[in-house]
């Protein structure tokens, strides 16, 4: 039988992470001590009062069966107190708020409830994949929107074309920012919901990294602009947040009819996330908080060593304010792929090409936080031996 993929899958954007993974394997195959900090994974474990509550949840058989579609009342609701003490952003939990098994399948679900074939979304370039992805497999078009460093990463809105702003139905963006670890504030975020008003354009905001920032500041909700419950909704995460990404965990919140919508698309496809999980999602938001500022103390020291010592060698990156991640400029001759590839084969050090992320991404790779001080020194080390 001839086994043939949809055009779908054919036409996925080419997978440009591919040949760093295969020298990845080719190293390790030859027995390297690689140290990667490729991966946006946390290091560390979920804190001990998380797992404690997952355990009792998980031996509670009224756990053991289908959850709700759209999440616990107790989730929901959870999530609407956190983002009241966090933003001060009201939410009605049985309307503006839905479960999520990770934020990541709410990403990719929701240009279902919205683009019909033809329709445009606005994407960041940079960006995490999945925007692109999700918009594309809905049978949506995708407009780039630059991230260039001269706008300190933040698109540009004027100079999106008209006609692609009268056809674009909604718009993802994602701050503090992945990859290139950029933040925006309120003006900006003003702006977007203006423009988002005008064109009729539903704002997503992928909120994932807005716990994990230094230096005591604190990253702002989308929803804490005037107007946004209007025009958009927010993605949020328990993954980076609580060292939780293996358990599947996030939520979205905003605009009813937008959520709303989204838990339709999920409630025909998923069958909600394990209760004992949610339960234990619970405990993580309205627990104890300190565990989040001991992570944040950890990479601030991580990134002040990695940083530092990236400039001693004469590389130039910012010292991010949020997010595990350092977006590091590629010095001259060498393309992204080219000198992630010098890295990881003379020194066993992995690090994410810029331009898998997107076009825009070329000129710089992305080094994640996610190894220790004694390991970033290792890094560091073996840059300086090997120079570039
Ligand atoms: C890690 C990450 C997420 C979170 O994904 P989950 O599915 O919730 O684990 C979402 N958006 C971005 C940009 C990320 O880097």
């Amino acid at each position: 039988m001839k086994i043939e993929k949809s055009e779908r899958l054919k036409s996925l954007p080419p997978y440009l992470f591919k040949e760093i993974d295969r020298q990845k394997d080719e190293a390790r195959a030859r027995g390297i001590d690689i140290i990667d900090l490729g991966v946006g994974d946390p290091d560390m474990p979920t804190p001990p009062h998380i797992i404690r509550e997952l355990e009792k949840a998980a031996n509670d058989p009224a756990n053991h069966q289908y959850p709700s579609y759209t999440g616990m009342d107790a989730f929901n609701k959870a999530v609407a107190g956190w983002y009241e003490k966090r933003f001060k952003v009201d939410l009605d939990p049985s309307k503006e708020v839905v479960t999520l098994i990770g934020s990541k399948e709410g990403i990719a679900h929701i240009p279902l409830a919205f683009i019909n074939p033809g329709d445009m979304a606005l994407v960041p370039n940079p960006g995490y994949p999945v925007y692109e992805i999700g918009v594309n497999f809905a049978g949506g078009d995708v407009c780039f929107m630059n991230l260039l460093k001269e706008n300190d990463y933040l698109p540009d809105l004027d100079a999106v074309p008209e006609e692609v702003a009268q056809k674009t139905k909604l718009m993802f963006i994602n701050y503090p920012n992945n990859p290139t670890s950029a933040v925006a504030g309120m003006s900006f975020f003003d702006k977007l919901v203006s423009y988002a008003k005008k064109h009729d354009i539903i704002i997503c905001h992928d909120a994932a990294y807005t716990e994990m920032a230094f230096d005591g500041y604190k990253p702002i909700s989308f929803l804490e602009a005037d107007g946004a419950m209007e025009v958009g909704m927010e993605f949020h995460s328990l993954s980076k947040t609580y060292n939780m990404t293996g358990w599947r965990i996030g939520f979205a919140v905003g605009n009813a009819e937008v959520i709303q919508a989204l838990g339709q698309v999920k409630s025909n496809i998923d069958s909600g996330a394990f209760q004992a999980v949610q339960l234990a999602g619970i405990t993580a938001l309205e627990g104890d908080q300190t565990c989040i500022d001991e992570m944040n103390g950890i990479y601030t020291e991580r990134r002040d060593l990695l940083v530092d010592g990236l400039r001693e060698l004469g590389l130039t990156a910012k010292k991010p304010k949020a997010t595990f991640y350092v977006w590091i400029d590629v010095p001259d001759g060498y393309t992204s792929s080219e000198f992630a590839s010098h890295l990881l084969t003379k020194a066993g050090v992995v690090a994410t090409p810029g331009n898998g992320f997107g076009t825009a991404g070329e000129g710089y790779i992305r080094m994640a936080l996610t190894v220790d001080n004694e390991r970033i020194k290792e890094v560091l080390k073996r840059i300086k031996e090997t120079g570039f």
